[in-house]
């Protein structure tokens, strides 16, 4: 996935949770700050997040962090913070939520990595444990996206694959 379609996944993802207004997920006690105040008439009703790059309630965007791009601050909407800050449950994986294997040292595969955080692009690190099919799967589709993306291998590769295939049906009609 290009840098594009990654941050336009990641906005998506971000801005969903839209319609959950009156909900308080955040566990910051600075809530009260920004927004409409009784002299705040010229304070704009919305802000934008830095992260989903989308316009939010203004009361509800805090200049803060998050701990993938701590200690550097930014403007946050409640909806990215609850996101970026979400911890899994202990024992399970972090994207899928299953118990991590237990017969992998260290109680699941562990993974890295740094990448352009949201709209701003800023320089986030994220660390997180998986399970076994969900690291397997990440790991996987890099290589086959990587080759798939590379004209001159997907080339190869394809002929390889029907390489493979006449030699296999020559195999099988030898066995006839
Ligand atoms: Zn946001
Ligand atoms: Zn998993």
């Amino acid at each position: 996935m290009n840098r594009r379609a990654f941050l336009g996944a990641a906005a998506a993802v971000a801005t969903l949770p839209a319609t959950d207004v009156g909900e308080s997920y955040p566990t910051e006690s600075n809530s009260g700050t920004g927004g409409v105040t009784a002299d705040g008439a010229d304070e704009p009703a919305v802000r934008e997040c830095d992260v989903c790059g989308a316009d939010q309630p203004a009361s509800m965007v805090d200049r803060t962090t998050v701990s993938e791009i701590a200690p550097l601050q930014a403007d946050i909407c409640w909806s990215c913070q609850f996101v970026h800050e979400h911890t899994p449950r202990k024992g399970t994986c972090a994207q899928c939520g299953d118990a991590l294997d237990e017969d992998y040292p260290g109680n699941g595969f562990p993974i890295e990595i740094e990448f352009p955080l949201g709209a701003a692009e800023l320089p986030a690190f994220k660390s997180a444990k998986l399970c076994g099919d969900c690291a397997a799967w990440i790991a996987s589709d890099i290589n086959h996206r990587g080759v798939h993306n590379d004209p001159v291998a997907d080339d190869r590769h394809l002929r390889l694959i029907q390489t493979m295939d006449a030699r296999m049906h020559d195999l099988e009609a030898d066995d006839a």
